[in-house]
């Protein structure tokens, strides 16, 4: 039937998580250091803050520009890596996950998107 959504495999098994994205964005601007996270640390390579560091968050916006949901995506997948290298590098004092939510995700929904 026409519309209908059909799965092509049905399964009861996930494969296991692959890598999340690579933390390549934002994109170089300029002649500087891109402000891109370092690993396993996620400090900004550019100016050693907390990623994603204020001028990140800045040009994230800029060049996901009405498209909020893959910029959800790409930080969520890069939270995600995080968790695993910060809890790897530091089992016993990681960041919780409300404090990665809130550095990675939360500020993204306060912006002036409009769907394209
Ligand atoms: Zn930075």
């Amino acid at each position: 039937m026409a519309g209908v959504y059909r799965p092509a495999v049905i399964t009861n098994r996930l494969s296991p998580p692959k890598r999340g994205p690579h933390p390549d964005r934002p994109h170089v601007t300029g002649g500087g250091l891109p402000h891109t996270p370092m690993r396993p640390m996620w400090c900004c390579r550019a100016d050693g803050q907390p990623w994603p560091c204020g001028e990140a968050r800045l040009l994230l916006r800029v060049e996901y520009d009405g498209n909020l949901a893959g910029l959800s995506i790409y930080l969520a997948g890069l939270m995600y890596e995080a968790m695993r290298d910060l809890y790897h590098l530091n089992p016993h004092d990681a960041p919780d996950p409300a404090a990665l939510f809130t550095r990675f995700l939360a500020w993204s929904r306060h912006t002036n998107f409009e769907p394209r």
